[in-house]
């Protein structure tokens, strides 16, 4: 999944939520500025955060997933994507109109099938089409993506 073609983007100022603990999304998501692939680590990945927070790129600074972005109560801090096992992203309303699709990330393979993450899947097909993807195998033992470039092309250790 390509992080730059779906969910409107916003600056962490505008989201009701932080990630706090979270970072599932930095090995989930294709980083097309890192050339870092989907489903494999990113090398700025550390414990504590981003290390290279400072010089990340401006889609890590500005995409969010829905639980972030929740304005509407729909989600609980139960449902923080590292603990749910899935993170949610929206096709953008603007360019997907009519056929607007919420789109299911699994973190590993039968994640979406748990019951919390089914209630919640539940509860948003009775809004608007939801579609489970398909993990691209266990994110907890996903191999470390080589550093290539930094957004504005200057080579990181
Ligand atoms: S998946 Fe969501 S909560 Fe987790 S790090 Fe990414 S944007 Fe933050
Ligand atoms: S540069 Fe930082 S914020 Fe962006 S994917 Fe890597 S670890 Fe995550």
């Amino acid at each position: 999944m390509d992080c730059h073609d779906e969910n409107l983007n916003a600056s962490a100022d505008e989201c009701p939520r932080q990630c706090g603990q979270c970072n599932v999304c930095c090995t989930a998501m294709l980083v097309r500025p890192l050339d870092k692939p989907a489903g494999m680590r990113c090398a700025h990945q550390t414990d504590t955060g981003c290390g290279n927070y400072e010089n990340r790129p401006s889609v890590c600074r500005t995409w969010y997933c829905m639980w972030v972005r929740d304005g509407a109560g729909i989600f609980t801090e139960e449902h923080r994507p590292d603990k749910l096992g899935v993170f949610f992203t929206a096709t953008n309303p603007e360019s997907a109109g009519d056929r607007q699709v919420i789109h299911v990330h699994q973190l590993y393979p039968g994640a979406a099938d748990r019951r919390e993450a089914v209630n919640v899947i539940h509860f948003l097909r009775q809004f608007v089409p939801v579609e489970i993807i398909p993990a691209r195998g266990d994110i907890r033992e996903a191999p470390i993506a080589p550093a290539t470039l930094t957004h504005n092309g200057k080579a990181v250790a």
